[in-house]
């Protein structure tokens, strides 16, 4: 049973339990039972409180089930679902008794449009709640009351702040906003509660004291007429500019509490149900609703073999090379409240790492993410070092030092010789082969790749490479630290490139190929930035460092073959020293303004001083087709189980647009006879043969398969 109904020296109680999953979810089978329960409240004599609780630990209710929403096919049956659950929450709202949400856990989405359909709402200092309202991450908008109940319980600013961005509050910013009425301790919450309701069980409504109301400037925009068109004015601005058009959820979000603000409820619910209907059906909150199974599966993954291994607990750490990765490195251990040995073999290096650390609490601190005091507790987890002195009782090491293998060989031995032998050792390279590294160290199961994206502060991904002698134990750790990290990590196999940069590489190849024909910098990048991607090939390629990029490039080469020869202007622009922001120049120039135009000196560096005209269209084909091609050979290759790896890394390690689903899926909607024809059509066209659709992409084509079943 999902829901328990029962009352208690007169108060009713309805307990949300679901008996089937670690956390309550609103179906619409639980919705119907507690219809019938408050059908049953109506009728019952005159209660003191009805109180809505939770019986699982940390959450209160997680949200609507999101396979309920994803297999609503039309808008009207969008609409129709919206409907019910409205008119549930809506006899929830207009009882006669007052009704209290006893919040203790995470309380999202529906969960939230409950609680905000009863009279008040207590919660707990729980630091695991988490409430708010994240529909517009799935593409579709609050379809149970949610836009029409919180702007006018929170005010206008705030209610916009948390449906647009799909955000959540803890327990003490949602007492702030008065979205939670009181918070009481969680040990003896009960006596609390029941302090509570002997407050608030004889009056008929919520009492004015309760409603919050901003003062000031905020009061002007929250409370008048003017105020609130020059706030949605400015919140349609910043919609636009984070969206780029491609989600459609918080724009129609904005533009429906835009209305509805000023509209009665059942009128006001009404043009919500409408607007839900018709982004529910939309292929973008689809894609979203895969992107987001995507992600709780890559939460739980550990590969097999792992599965009855316990990770290794983690609190100190060796951080061996202070570079641009050394430093992001052990500023990210150090915010995670695990001790950092980092060490180089230059001072300045050190000094620079040390900065770059500090560079990035700074700005967590002036975004209020961390306290001054948290910055310079987390701050002082780093300590520097020239030597091994402390690293004989490190938990792990993580060598960052420069991409080359002698380097690095030399550097694991050292450490080899310093560190206990039963130790995690995990390296960041970016491309070479993890299984060659091993051989220098005296237990080589206890090496592991461990590759994180730069910044390491902002890329959420990790992927993981097992090396031939990688044991499951060395894996299971990485996978517990990589998720004690709070990044996602992927099991990838010791191979050239690995994954992510392998088909990032054959991308930003082919861009400075379609620069030799003659486009210009803008154009590639103004074509990939409207297909989706955050930033276009040259001015990644910038911010990455063109000699990096180039490297990585050599070594694909050399390990897979002539499709990966480098475009013969990538070669000319590294030995000219253009090697992006880090030299001042790249693609683009880095001076002290902050427009950074385009390179004059890049054309010059092209072959031929023909010009070809090429589409953006025909730009998009050429490096997604290419990526596509690239990413079913890894698939034929086995350097990754299946598609999901694929999209996983492109997804959380090079930003490829979540609302296009990932890599693969695009593929399977642009539909696999068709990447077929156009690549075999490119390859002929342009005497190319990189293009040639892979035996993987050949065989799924004849057998009419997908990269996805479903
Ligand atoms: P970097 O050149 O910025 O830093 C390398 C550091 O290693 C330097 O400070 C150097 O002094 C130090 N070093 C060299 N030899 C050493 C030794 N024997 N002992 C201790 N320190 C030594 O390089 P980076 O960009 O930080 O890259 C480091 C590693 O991370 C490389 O393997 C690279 O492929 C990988 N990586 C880089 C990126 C990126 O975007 N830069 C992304 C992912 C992975």
């Amino acid at each position: 049973m999902a829901l328990i109904f029962s009352i208690h020296n007169n108060i009713g109680w309805i307990a949300f339990d679901d008996p089937d999953s670690k956390v309550n979810i609103l179906s619409f089978e639980v919705l119907k039972r507690f219809n019938g329960i408050l059908d049953e409240v109506a009728t019952a004599k005159r209660l003191d409180a009805l109180v809505l609780i939770s019986k699982k630990k940390d959450v209160f209710i997680a949200g609507a089930d999101i396979k309920e929403i994803e297999n609503i096919t039309n808008s009207d049956e969008g609409k129709e679902k919206s409907h019910l659950g409205q008119k549930i929450f809506n006899k929830l709202e207009d009882l006669d008794v007052p009704t209290i949400a006893m919040i203790d856990g995470v309380t999202l989405g529906g969960g939230c449009e409950l609680a905000l359909a009863c009279r008040y709402r207590v919660a707990t200092f729980n630091e695991k709640i988490k409430i708010g309202l994240p529909e517009v991450n799935l593409g579709i908008l609050p379809g149970f009351g949610g836009t029409y109940r919180l702007p006018r319980l929170v005010g206008l600013k705030q209610g916009l702040k948390i449906i647009l961005s799909g955000g959540s509050v803890s327990s003490s910013e949602a007492f702030k906003i008065g979205l939670v009425d009181r918070l009481i301790p969680q040990v003896d919450w009960e006596m609390a509660l029941d302090k509570f309701i002997n407050e608030i069980k004889s009056l008929r409504k919520r009492p004015a004291s309760f409603h919050r109301k901003s003062k000031g400037i905020a009061g002007f925009l929250d409370q008048f007429w003017m105020g609130q068109q020059m706030l949605f004015g400015a919140s349609e601005k910043a919609v636009l500019k984070s969206t780029k058009g491609f989600y459609p959820a918080p724009l129609k979000a904005l533009h429906l509490i835009k209305e509805n603000f000023y509209l009665r409820r059942k009128a006001g619910l009404e043009k919500e149900a409408s607007a839900f209907g018709e982004l529910v059906t939309t292929d973008v909150c689809k894609n979203l609703i895969k992107v987001f199974y995507l992600s709780e599966k890559f939460k739980k993954y550990l590969p097999p073999g792992c599965e009855s291994l316990k990770p290794q607990m983690i609190r100190k750490c060796g951080v061996v090379g202070a570079g641009v990765m050394g430093g992001g490195i052990a500023q990210l251990f150090a915010y995670r409240n695990i001790d950092v040995r980092l060490k180089d073999i230059q001072p300045d290096a050190l000094a620079k790492g040390l900065k770059s650390a500090y560079d990035v609490f700074r700005q967590a601190s002036k975004k209020r993410k961390i306290t001054p005091a948290e910055m310079i507790m987390k701050m002082g987890k780093i300590t520097p070092t020239l030597d091994f002195s402390g690293f004989h009782n490190v938990d792990c090491v993580v060598e960052a030092v420069v991409e080359k293998m002698d380097v690095k060989k030399k550097v694991f031995a050292d450490i080899s010789a310093q560190v206990n032998p039963e130790r995690l050792l995990c390296t960041n390279t970016s491309s070479l082969s993890v299984t060659e590294m091993a051989k220098s160290v005296k237990d080589p199961r206890r090496l592991v790749g461990f590759h994180f994206f730069n910044p390491v502060h902002r890329m959420p991904l990790i992927e993981i490479i097992q090396g031939k002698e990688t044991s499951p134990q060395t894996l299971t750790d990485a996978f517990g630290l990589a998720r004690s990290l709070g990044k996602t990590a992927i099991l990838v196999k010791d191979a050239p490139g690995f994954l992510v940069n392998r088909i990032l590489l054959a991308y930003m190849n082919e861009a400075a190929r379609i620069l030799e024909l003659g486009a210009s910098v803008e154009f590639v990048d103004r074509a990939m930035t409207d297909f989706g991607m955050p930033m276009g090939p040259f001015r990644l390629s910038d911010e990455v460092g063109l000699d990096v990029g180039l490297k990585v490039l050599h070594i694909l080469h050399e390990g897979l073959g002539e499709h990966f020869q480098p475009a013969s202007i990538l070669e000319k622009t590294y030995q000219k020293g253009l090697l992006g922001k880090k030299s001042g120049k790249g693609f683009y120039l880095y001076g002290d303004s902050k427009a950074n135009p385009v390179n004059p000196e890049i054309v010059s560096l092209r072959s031929s001083s023909e010009k070809h005209s090429i589409s953006a269209l025909e730009c998009q084909e050429r490096m997604v087709g290419l990526m596509i091609n690239e990413a079913a050979r890894c698939l034929e290759e086995k350097i990754v189980d299946d598609a999901s790896v694929v999209d996983a890394g492109m997804i959380w390690g090079t930003g490829f647009p979540p609302f296009r689903g990932g890599l693969l899926r695009y593929a399977d909607q642009w539909g696999i006879s068709q990447v077929v024809t156009v690549l075999e059509g490119l390859a002929k066209q342009l005497n190319a043969p990189r293009f040639l659709p892979c035996e993987y992409l050949l065989t799924l084509h004849k057998e009419q398969k997908r990269f996805y079943e479903r």
